[in-house]
């Protein structure tokens, strides 16, 4: 994505221009997962570049791009707060970076689309690995709270405990079965599943409950929650489920959301 545009897309201005059989490919990109060189990045990319600057989303088109091309020059690498596998670090600007057209990975115009219906199926995905956050979080919590002792008795005896406990149970329970239901139908091919309407509510669900996994459990925990050398790994968990709210903004969703509620693009 364009570090100006961020999630509004339409406004990118990275450019990508046709001349004699290949496209050349201007402009800033940020936040690109796997764009890390070396063993840990991917060999080709997905770009995303407009095609025709007259229009918004719909002058999008999307261009394979090997990751070794002439013209990809990495800025300054970020250190990011959570999901730093992902390697979305480097600042990146292409300038000239010639694609033949074969490379075209979407019909001209039609890059956005192409992007969304994969993601939409991503989603699905992702909202099982924030159930697995929150179910390591309700581990952790467990943990703690039936081997820690105070006023003579281990903390899970305490009701004031067995009420976050069971709120996280029941909505890492909830959230699997949504992200259970979401890649079920859409294997079944169901259109509002490939049109991204289980995976998007399951991800809303599963990645919110996550991080109030995280919160509760250190809230329960005490001071050894964000106490790195102890060996809990919960400081390091909280800001991992972060990352779920930013690749993929709530208002966004939620915006999606609604317009399916109204049956009408907002
Ligand atoms: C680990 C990681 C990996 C990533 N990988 C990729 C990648 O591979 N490829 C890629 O292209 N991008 C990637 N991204 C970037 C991601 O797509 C952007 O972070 C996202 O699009 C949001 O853009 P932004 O962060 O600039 O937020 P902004 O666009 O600045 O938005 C800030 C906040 O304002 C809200 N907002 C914006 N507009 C509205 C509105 N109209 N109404 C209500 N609220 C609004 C947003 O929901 C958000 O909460 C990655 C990001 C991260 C953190």
């Amino acid at each position: 994505m364009d570090p100006e545009s961020g999630v509004d897309m339409g406004a990118m201005r990275g450019t990508a221009e046709l001349k004699g059989g290949y496209y050349y490919l201007n402009g800033p990109k940020w936040w690109m997962s796997s764009s890390s060189p070396g063993p840990v990045g991917l060999n080709w990319h997905l770009a995303l570049m407009k095609t025709d600057t007259t229009k918004r989303t719909s002058g999008l088109s999307l261009f394979i791009v090997n990751d070794d091309a002439p013209g990809i020059i990495r800025g300054r690498e970020g250190d990011l707060m959570g999901q730093r596998w992902a390697c979305a670090r480097y600042e990146i600007m292409l300038k000239d970076v010639k694609v033949h057209k074969k490379y075209l990975a979407a019909p001209e115009g039609k890059g956005l689309y192409a992007i969304v219906d994969a993601m939409n199926k991503h989603m699905g995905n992702q909202a099982l690995q924030a159930v697995g956050v929150s179910e390591a979080a309700i581990r952790q919590a467990l943990d703690y709270t039936t081997t820690t002792i105070r006023w003579d008795h281990p903390l899970i005896e305490y009701q004031g405990v067995h009420f976050p406990v069971a709120d996280m149970w029941v909505n890492a329970e909830a959230s699997r079965a949504i992200a259970t239901k979401a890649c079920k139908l859409w294997d079944a091919g169901d259109e509002e599943a490939k049109h991204g309407k289980w995976s998007v509510l399951a991800f809303r669900m599963a990645t919110s409950s996550a991080v109030d996994a995280c919160r509760k459990t250190i809230e329960l925990m005490g001071a050894r929650a964000i106490e790195r050398e102890e060996g809990w790994p919960m400081e390091l968990m909280y800001r991992e489920s972060m990352i779920f709210q930013l690749y993929r903004t709530p208002n966004v969703d939620r915006k999606f959301l609604a317009s399916y509620l109204v049956r009408k693009r907002l």
